[in-house]
């Protein structure tokens, strides 16, 4: 997949946010289907238009949104860091993910 074929599949949305047209798996990340195999879209995104990611790192979504794929919005970070920005998030919003209501979350924020 290249960038060209990627960008078909991305509605870019005027908060700045580029939300994945594709399928979306059920902790509401994009899910592209390379090779026969499932891969997370924000990833591959990170990867076409970033560079590869290193071993082990998970990639953050500085907007808090899991659809997204806007390879600004998206940051490679240590497993430790991801989950502490996680928590303070949860704390400062009153509000943690949960695989459950991601869609309902998602669903509000594009009207
Ligand atoms: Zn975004």
């Amino acid at each position: 997949m290249d960038q060209a074929e990627f960008l078909q599949r991305v509605k870019k949305h005027k908060n700045g946010c580029w939300y994945w047209q594709g399928a979306i798996g059920k902790e509401g990340y994009g899910q592209v289907l390379i090779d026969k195999r499932y891969r997370a879209a924000h990833r591959v995104a990170h990867e076409l238009f970033k560079g590869p990611i290193p071993e082990g790192r998970q990639i953050d979504h500085l907007c808090n949104r899991r659809q997204c794929v806007n390879p600004e919005h998206l940051e490679c970070v240590t497993s430790q860091e991801n989950s502490r920005r996680r928590e303070v998030r949860g704390k400062a919003w009153g509000y943690m993910w949960r695989s459950g209501n991601v869609r309902e979350y998602l669903d509000r924020e594009l009207l």
